[in-house]
C-alpha cells in the first residue's frame, strides 16, 4: 500500500481523510491491483501497456474492474486510491476493448461506460488517447448495445476533456480521423430508421456527433454534406419523439456553427418547417428551448437570417413571443422555472438586427407588450399601471427585475424602432400603451445610469451601454411618432439639469479630442458618453449650444483620431450580453457583423455628427462650417475623413453615415473605381444607340444597357431594343427620345452622371429639379440622398454595379461575343446557336474597362468590326473576367470548408483560372485583375502547399514567373522529399532549377 502512505505523509489532515476509506474500499483496491498485473506489461519504447489476450486473466480482471468502480461513489475523485488506480484501469480496459472474445467484448464497453461515467470532469486528467481509439474501433459493429455504450463512453470523454491546449487537441482529433470515427457514427445514424433499434440508438450518437463538431470545426463539411444523413435527421425530426428531437435540434445547432451548414440546414424545406414548428408552444420547454437556440445560429448573418425569415417569419416571431410570454397566465413576474426559456426567447429575438418582414409580426404579435411585461411585471394583472405617471416607482419596478433580460429588451427595443416605417404607430390597447411606457422607460433608465455613471462608476454599467443606446435609436427612428416621443421625453429629463449634464459630455469629448486621454482606455466609458453626447445632439434645444461650443470640431477630431488608430471596437467585445457562442468555435460565415461594424467608436462619431449637420443654422461648404457667419468647424479635412470612410473596407453603417453627411456637402453617393471608368463612357458618342431630345432642341447621346441596368424608368417605355441587333452593321440605327418640356439640360446630364458612375456633385441651387427628376425617374437611392433621409438601419449603399445587364432577357442588348478557349464541351445557349463556350456582352461596357479592347473597337481592323472576340482564357476565368467587367470587383476564392474539401482537380481549375487572368491582364493591360488574381493565387498557396507544384508547373506555361518565384518559394523546404517521391518530374527544368536554389538558400538559412 505505497500509495497511502505516501500520501499519508504530506499532512495530518489529509491522513484523517483518507483513512476514512474503508476497508473494504481497499481489499477491492488491492484485488484489482493484483489482477490488472497479471495483464500490464512494461513495453520498450512504449511504457506499460496491456499486454494479455487470456480469456480467464480478462474475465478475472473485468470482474474486479466492475467491483471497484461499484465502491468508487464512496471515495473523493481526486482521492490518490482513484488516481493511481484509474490509469491501470484504463490501460486494460483499452487493451481488453481490441478482445474477439464477444461476451468479454460486451462487459468491457460497459465498464469503461460506467468507469467513464463516473469519473465525469475529471476525466481530464487521465491519458485517454488510447481508450478512445480502441473505443472508436469498436463503434462500426452490430451489436446494438456495444454501440450505445460505446458512443456513450466517447461522448462522456470528449465532452469532459474540458479546455484542452492545442496540441493535444490535435491529438484527439488525429485519433478521430485515423479511426473514421465520423463516417462510423454516420453510418450507425443512416441505419436508424426500421424501428427496430432502442431510442438510445440513435440519440447517444447523434449526442457523440454533435459533441465532436461543436469542438472540431473540420468534420462538420462531412455531416452537412450528407444530404442522406440530412434526410435521416429530417424524418426522425417528423417521428414527435421528444428526445431524438431535442438530439436533432441540438445536433443541427452544431452543424449551423459552419455557415455552409446552415445553408445546407435551411436548404431543406421539410426539416427546417419542423425545426421552426418545434418553437411552437404545443411542445415541451425543453424542445422550444432547443429549438430557439438553433435559431439563434441560422439568423447570425442578415444574407442567411433572410433566407429563414423569407418563408417563416410568422412561425417563428410566435415561437419567440409565445417564449417570451407564456408565464403571463400565472404569473406576476417571470417564474424561476421558465427563466432560462425566457434567455433564449430574448436571444432567438435578437434576429430584429436585421431587416425582414419579421418586424411586422413582432408588432403584430404584440412585442411591446411582451418586453414591457418582462421589464416591470405583468401589466395587465397589475394595477399599478395606472399609476405609471411616477417616475421613481416605474424605474424602482425596472430595477425590481433581477432576470438579466433588460440588455436584450433595450437592444431588441432599439432595432424595433430602428426598422419602423416613417408613418408608424403603436396599436394603442386600453389606456396602456405598451410602446410609450417602453420609450419613457429606457429614457428614464439611461439618464438615471448616466448620472450616476458621473457620481461614481456603479456596477449597472452593463446595463448603460444597452440603454443609452436604444435612447439613441429611438430619438433617431425613421418612425416621427417614436422619434417625437422619444425626444420629447429625454428632453423633459435633462432639462432639469440644464446644461450641465451635456458639459459633462463636452467635457469628456474635449479630452479624447484633444489626445489627453488615450482613445481605447475604456472602450464602454468612451462609448457610453459618445452615445450620451449624440442623445444630446439630436435634442434641437441643445444642438446650438453644442455648436457654439465647438462640439462639432471636437467630434471631426476624434473621427480622425479613429481612422488614425488601428485599432477596432466591435460592439460584442464592450458588452457581455451578446457573445453567446465564441467566434472561434464558428467556421464559413461571412458577413457576420452587426450594420454598425467592427469600430463603433467611430459609428456613434457618426451618428452624433449626422445630428449636428442637419441643424438649420448650420452652412456647409467645401472648406467650412458656419453656424451665423461664426467658422465653427473647418470642412476639408472632416470632407477628407468622410471620403476615405466612405472607400474603406468599414462596415455599411459607418459607410452610410459618412455619405450622409458629405451630401450636406454636395457629394452624392459612391465614387469608386468602376464608376470612374464609366464615367468615360458618358462622352461616348459612337457606341450610343439612343439620343435624349429636350424641348429646347438640346441632345444627348447615351447608351441602353447603361440605362437600362441603373435607371429602367429613363428608357423609352415602347422601345423593343432587339430591333438593333438586326440591323447588325455600323453605323447603329440611333433612336431619338423626345423630352418632355420639364426636364431640363442640367438635371438630366447630372441624372446620367449618376447612372453611369454612382456618384454626383451639386450645388445647393440645383437640389429642387434634380429631386423631382430622380422622383419621375424612380431612382429611389438617389432620392434619398437628394432628400437628406437619414440612413435607414441595415441599408447597404447603392453601388455602381452593371451585373442586371448580363441577365438575358427581352430587353438585354447585346452586341458583342467574347468566347473562351477550349471546346467545353456540349454547348447550349438560349440565344444564339454557337456551339463553343461564350458569353454575350455590350461593347460599352468592354470599351470602358479595357484600354485594349477600346483601342481594338477604335482600330478599324477587321476584328473591330467582328460580332465575336477569342479570349484566351479557359470558361472559368471568362466568366470571372466579365463579371468584373459588369461589377468592378473580382470574384475571389472563399478557403472555408467547402473549398478544403474539394476535389483537388477541382481546385486546381479554379486556381489555374487566375493564372490566365493575370496573363491576360499583362496584354489586355488590366492592372487591378493582375494585381487580384496574384493576390488570390499566392493567399491560396499559402493555405495548402498540395497543389502548389500543379500551379507553378501552369505559371510557367503561361510565363507567369512571379507566379512560379512564390509558389517556387512556397515549397522550397519538400523539394526533396518531392524529389524522392517523382513530383518533380512534370516540372520543367528551369522550375526545378529554381526550386534547388531556393532549397539550398533554405537550408542555409535553416542552419
Ligand atoms: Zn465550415
Ligand atoms: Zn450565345
Amino acid at each position: 500500500m505505497g500509495s497511502s502512505s505516501k500520501a499519508g505523509n504530506k499532512g495530518g489532515r489529509k491522513m484523517k481523510k483518507e483513512k476514512e476509506i474503508s476497508d473494504q474500499t481497499l481489499t477491492l483496491r488491492r484485488r484489482l491491483h493484483e489482477a490488472l498485473s497479471l495483464g500490464i506489461r512494461q513495453i520498450e519504447n512504449k511504457g506499460r501497456r496491456w499486454r494479455c489476450t487470456d480469456a480467464e486473466i480478462q474475465s478475472h480482471s473485468l470482474r474486479a474492474i466492475s467491483a471497484f468502480i461499484k465502491c468508487m461513489p464512496s471515495v473523493p475523485l481526486q482521492h490518490s486510491l482513484i488516481k493511481e488506480s484509474v490509469p491501470d484501469m484504463l490501460l486494460a480496459l483499452g487493451g481488453i476493448l481490441q478482445s474477439e472474445n464477444e461476451s468479454i467484448l460486451c462487459l468491457a464497453v460497459d465498464l469503461t461506460m460506467e468507469l467513464v461515467c463516473s469519473l465525469g470532469k475529471s476525466i481530464c486528467q487521465y491519458h485517454v488517447l488510447d481508450i478512445l481509439m480502441s473505443l472508436s474501433c469498436l463503434l462500426p459493429t452490430y451489436k446494438v448495445s456495444v454501440v450505445v455504450s460505446c458512443a456513450t463512453a466517447l461522448n462522456r470523454i470528449l465532452t469532459n476533456l474540458g479546455a484542452m491546449s492545442y496540441q493535444y487537441s490535435e491529438e484527439v482529433c488525429e485519433v478521430i480521423v485515423k479511426t473514421n470515427l465520423v463516417r462510423s457514427v454516420i453510418c450507425v445514424m443512416q441505419g436508424y430508421g426500421d424501428g427496430s433499434q432502442p431510442v438510445e440508438y440513435f440519440s447517444e450518437t447523434a449526442c457523440l456527433l454533435k459533441t465532436i463538431i461543436w469542438r472540431w470545426p473540420s468534420f462538420r463539411y462531412h455531416v452537412w454534406s450528407n444530404s442522406k444523413l440530412m434526410d435521416v435527421l429530417q424524418g426522425i425530426s417528423a417521428r414527435n419523439d421528444t428526445l431524438n428531437t431535442r438530439r436533432v435540434l441540438q445536433l443541427c445547432s452544431a452543424l449551423a456553427l459552419c455557415g455552409n451548414g446552415a445553408r445546407k440546414i435551411l436548404e431543406n424545406e421539410e426539416l427546417v418547417s419542423k425545426i421552426v414548428g418545434c418553437t411552437g408552444t404545443s411542445h415541451l420547454d425543453s424542445v422550444r428551448l432547443e429549438a430557439l437556440k438553433l435559431c439563434q445560429h441560422l439568423t447570425r448573418s442578415a444574407e442567411v437570417s433572410s433566407l429563414l425569415t423569407d418563408s417563416y417569419s410568422e412561425q417563428i416571431v410566435q415561437g419567440i413571443i409565445g417564449a417570451l410570454g407564456g408565464w403571463r397566465s400565472c404569473s406576476k413576474i417571470v417564474p424561476t422555472d421558465q427563466i432560462p426559456l425566457v434567455m433564449e426567447a430574448f436571444r432567438a429575438a435578437l434576429i430584429t438586427r436585421w431587416a425582414g418582414n419579421h418586424h411586422f409580426f413582432f408588432w403584430s404579435n404584440e412585442i411591446d407588450r411582451a418586453l414591457l411585461d418582462n421589464l416591470i411585471g405583468n401589466c395587465s394583472r397589475s394595477d399599478q399601471t395606472r399609476g405609471m405617471v411616477l417616475c421613481d416607482e416605474l424605474i424602482a419596478k425596472v430595477y425590481d427585475n433581477i432576470t438579466n433580460t433588460r440588455p436584450f429588451i433595450w437592444d431588441i427595443l432599439g432595432w424595433l424602432a430602428a426598422y419602423c416605417e416613417e408613418d408608424f404607430v403603436p396599436k394603442t390597447t386600453g389606456k396602456l400603451c405598451c410602446l410609450d411606457v417602453l420609450i419613457f422607460c429606457a429614457c428614464a433608465v439611461a439618464k438615471d445610469l448616466m448620472l450616476k455613471r458621473r457620481s461614481s462608476f456603479s456596477p449597472d454599467i452593463s446595463e448603460a451601454e444597452p440603454v443609452a443606446r436604444a435612447v439613441l435609436m429611438l430619438v433617431t427612428s425613421p418612425s416621427r411618432y417614436i422619434a417625437l416621443k422619444s425626444k420629447s421625453w429625454l428632453f423633459e429629463m435633462a432639462r432639469p439639469y440644464g446644461n450641465d449634464g451635456l458639459e459633462s459630455f463636452l467635457l469628456f469629448l474635449k479630452l479624447i479630442a484633444g489626445g489627453d486621454v488615450p482613445l481605447v482606455s475604456d472602450n464602454l466609458q468612451t462609448a457610453i458618453n459618445l452615445i450620451g453626447f449624440a442623445c444630446y445632439s439630436a435634442l434641437p434645444d441643445f444642438q446650438k449650444t453644442i455648436v457654439k461650443k465647438k462640439g462639432l470640431q471636437m467630434i471631426s477630431d476624434i473621427i480622425e483620431r479613429c481612422l488614425k488608430s488601428d485599432i477596432h471596437v466591435s460592439r460584442s467585445t464592450i458588452v457581455s450580453h451578446l457573445r453567446s457562442i465564441p467566434e472561434e468555435k464558428t467556421c464559413c460565415w461571412n458577413h457576420v457583423g452587426d450594420w454598425e461594424g467592427g469600430d463603433v467608436i467611430l459609428f456613434y462619431c457618426l451618428q452624433a455628427l449626422s445630428q449636428l449637420i442637419s441643424f438649420s443654422m448650420l452652412e456647409c461648404n467645401q472648406h467650412e462650417i458656419t453656424s451665423e457667419e461664426v467658422v465653427v468647424s473647418d470642412a476639408d479635412g472632416l470632407v477628407e475623413k468622410l471620403q476615405f470612410i466612405l472607400h474603406s473596407n468599414s462596415s455599411q453603417g459607418p459607410k452610410r453615415y459618412a455619405a450622409y453627411i458629405l451630401s450636406f456637402f454636395g457629394s452624392f453617393g459612391t465614387q469608386s473605381k468602376l464608376g470612374q471608368k464609366m464615367e468615360r463612357a458618358l462622352n461616348e458618342n459612337e457606341l450610343a444607340d439612343l439620343q435624349f431630345v429636350l424641348s429646347n432642341g438640346q441632345s444627348l447621346r447615351v447608351h441602353s444597357v447603361i440605362l437600362w441596368a441603373r435607371c429602367p424608368d429613363l428608357l423609352p417605355k415602347e422601345t423593343s431594343l432587339k430591333d438593333e441587333q438586326e440591323s447588325e452593321q455600323n453605323p447603329r440605327t440611333r433612336q431619338e427620345v423626345r423630352m418632355s418640356d420639364r426636364v431640363d439640360y442640367y438635371s438630366l446630364i447630372k441624372i446620367l452622371e449618376y447612372t453611369y458612375t454612382g456618384f454626383l456633385r451639386l450645388e445647393e441651387d440645383h437640389l429642387k429639379p434634380l429631386k423631382i427628376l430622380a422622383n419621375c425617374c424612380r431612382l429611389k437611392s438617389l432620392s434619398l440622398m437628394l432628400h437628406r433621409k437619414l440612413p435607414t438601419w441595415g441599408s447597404s449603399s447603392p453601388s455602381c454595379d452593371f451585373t442586371k445587364a448580363l441577365e438575358p432577357t427581352e430587353s438585354s442588348c447585346f452586341d458583342i461575343i467574347l468566347e473562351a478557349e477550349g471546346s467545353g464541351g456540349a454547348w447550349d445557349c438560349s440565344i444564339c446557336q454557337l456551339s463553343r463556350p461564350h458569353v454575350h456582352a455590350h461593347k460599352i461596357i468592354l470599351w470602358a474597362n479595357c484600354n485594349y479592347l477600346q483601342a481594338l473597337f477604335r482600330s478599324g481592323m477587321h476584328e473591330s468590326y467582328s460580332q465575336i472576340i477569342k479570349v484566351p482564357v479557359g470558361w472559368i476565368a471568362l466568366t470571372k473576367l466579365v463579371n468584373y467587367f459588369y461589377s468592378g470587383k473580382l470574384l475571389r476564392i472563399e478557403t472555408d470548408c467547402t473549398w478544403k474539401n474539394m476535389d483537388k482537380n477541382q481546385q486546381l481549375l479554379q486556381l489555374q483560372a487566375y493564372v490566365e487572368l493575370s496573363s491576360l491582364a499583362e496584354f489586355w493591360l488590366l492592372e487591378e485583375v493582375g494585381d487580384e488574381s496574384l493576390d488570390i493565387i499566392f493567399s491560396c498557396l499559402e493555405a495548402d502547399q498540395k497543389i502548389s507544384a500543379d500551379i507553378i508547373h501552369y505559371a510557367a506555361k503561361l510565363s507567369q514567373w512571379k507566379i512560379v518565384e512564390v509558389g517556387v518559394s512556397s515549397i522550397a523546404h519538400l523539394y526533396p522529399k518531392m524529389r524522392h517521391a517523382g513530383d518533380l518530374e512534370k516540372l520543367s527544368e528551369e522550375v526545378v532549377e529554381m526550386l534547388r536554389t531556393e532549397y539550398v538558400r533554405y537550408s542555409q538559412k535553416g542552419s
